[in-house]
């Protein structure tokens, strides 16, 4: 069974850049093992769930000053492709100046040159969804809004007690694992008996959002600052938006007071600026439409840079008679099977009885058709609903959408529009198969659709949710 005391993904795994990815930067850290796996993931993620995983292209732009020269990006993307292998989504290079020369917005004085990649773009908050109802359909007992408050250790295994809709419940498990993210030392002090703690450090990245300057812009870019850092700007949500992120700053007090501060605004607007023209002068903090903050829950090896600090995932274990807890430090989205086989590996040690390795090739929930026969069930849906609501179901809802087609076709009076776009059988989707509570669930990890309402559609949501 899973306990998520809030909602699905409301934490860091809906804060992320959004990125299945290798990790180009880490290269630089020598942290090869965890870029060959996060690139395996990446090609294993875009056939398991590509309704929620496509291929993205980025431009390095490369000047005079930077501290990383051209022929030594070139070598780094080189040796990227090479830990891809044949997983590799596509070769790196470096562009024609014909290519540069239409690259609109991108400043081209003091350019040396631009190379570009391949990485993957994802929807986090769904991501952990479709993992989620996976683990249901096979018959796991998954909930949200289930605070778990203490875990008493039992002869064999613990006594875990949690809230759930306003009742206490408690569960025997024969074991625990506590992958509660930065707050994996405050679950492991709910219980009696847990696991060796670990210090950890708590690292927070922001990412601001803008509306895309350009329409048609389609690629990433990854620009490198002055301090060393690198800081993405992704095209979002049909390249409509344009996400510039992440920073790497030092986070004191609880993970849950997390937002994003004007210093790391204004920074993130400042390197934007320095690489692009923006329509209408400089872009400033009135055009930033949204943001987000997260925080990364680091095991704390001592290096004074943040951005230094190691990206894998550690554990710590204690074995309970014949029952066991298993804490998880760090870990990435990209490389969450990965982690999830590691656990499982650790949990056989202690004695738990387990299948062999079987999720490597599984689709995830919704992720049984891949790009093109989703394009083909966008097309083929009633043209009672728009085209652009159909493309979006696809990519949200994958194979699911199928079932909302089906609920449309059955009563179609479910098409009465709540808000713009979004149908009353879409809202009953959210709330039966997704969980969804309120609003909010909807409109931030359900779908983005927050970014596209207004104060009083986002309260009509909100009125349908009773909430
Ligand atoms: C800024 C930033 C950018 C990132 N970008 C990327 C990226 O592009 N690609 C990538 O692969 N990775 C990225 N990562 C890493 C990735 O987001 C994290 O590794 C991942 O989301 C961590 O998931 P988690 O489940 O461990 O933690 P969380 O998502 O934080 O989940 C922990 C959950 O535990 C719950 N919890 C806490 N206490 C209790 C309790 N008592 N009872 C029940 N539940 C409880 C919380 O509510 C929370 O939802 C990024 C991280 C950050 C911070």
């Amino acid at each position: 069974m899973l306990a998520e005391r809030g909602d699905y993904a409301t934490a860091t795994s809906s804060a992320s850049s959004k990125l299945i990815h290798g990790g180009l930067r880490y290269l630089e850290s020598y942290e090869f093992g965890l870029v060959r796996h996060s690139l395996v993931e990446r090609h294993q993620l875009s056939r398991t769930a590509p309704h929620l995983v496509r291929p993205l292209e980025f431009m390095i732009p490369v000047t005079a000053h930077q501290r990383r020269p051209a022929w030594l990006v070139y070598l780094g993307l080189k040796l990227y492709d090479a830990l891809a292998w044949r997983k590799n989504i596509g070769p790196s290079g470096r562009l024609s100046a014909a290519r540069i020369a239409k690259l609109p917005l991108l400043r081209k004085h003091g350019l040396k040159s631009v190379l570009h990649y391949y990485d993957c773009q994802t929807d986090d908050s769904r991501l952990v969804l479709a993992l989620l109802l996976d683990a249901r359909q096979r018959g796991a007992d998954i909930g949200n809004y289930r605070d778990v408050s203490s875990i008493a250790g039992l002869k064999d295994g613990y006594r875990v007690a949690f809230s759930e809709n306003g009742a206490r419940r408690t569960v025997d498990a024969l074991f625990v694992v506590n992958a509660a993210g930065p707050w994996v030392n405050s679950v492991n002090r709910l219980c009696d008996a847990p696991p060796p703690e670990r210090a950890m450090r708590l690292v927070r990245g922001s990412h601001i959002v803008l509306a895309m300057p350009l329409s048609g812009q389609q690629s990433a870019y990854t620009l490198q600052n002055s301090d060393g850092r690198v800081v993405f700007t992704l095209p979002w949500l049909n390249n409509r938006y344009l996400v510039i992120g992440t920073t790497d700053a030092p986070h004191h007090g609880d993970a849950s007071t997390a937002v994003c501060s004007d210093e790391e605004r204004d920074y993130l607007l400042e390197i934007y600026n320095r690489y692009f023209e923006h329509p209408g002068g400089p872009a400033d903090a009135s055009q930033v439409i949204s943001n987000w903050s997260g925080v990364r829950a680091l095991v704390d090896d001592g290096d004074d840079n943040p951005s230094k600090v190691s990206r894998s995932a550690s554990y710590s274990h204690r074995a309970q008679g014949t029952g066991g807890f298993i804490s998880v430090y760090g870990g990435k989205l990209t490389t969450h099977r990965i982690l999830a086989e590691h656990v499982m590996t650790q949990l056989a040690r202690l004695g738990a009885q387990i299948a062999p390795d079987w999720t490597r090739d599984a689709p995830l929930f919704g992720g049984r058709f891949n790009r093109e026969e989703l394009l083909d069930l966008a097309a083929a849906g009633p043209d009672t609903l728009t085209e652009v609501t159909r493309r979006r179901w696809v990519f949200t809802y994958g194979d699911q959408t199928e079932q909302l087609y089906s609920a449309i076709e059955a009563n179609p009076s479910l098409l009465r529009e709540i808000a713009p776009g979004i149908s009353e059988a879409e809202l009953i989707h959210a709330r039966t198969m997704e969980d969804a509570r309120s609003a909010d669930d909807f409109l931030n990890r359900r779908t983005k659709l927050f970014i596209e309402l207004t104060p009083a559609q986002h309260k009509k949501i909100a009125g349908w949710f009773g909430n």
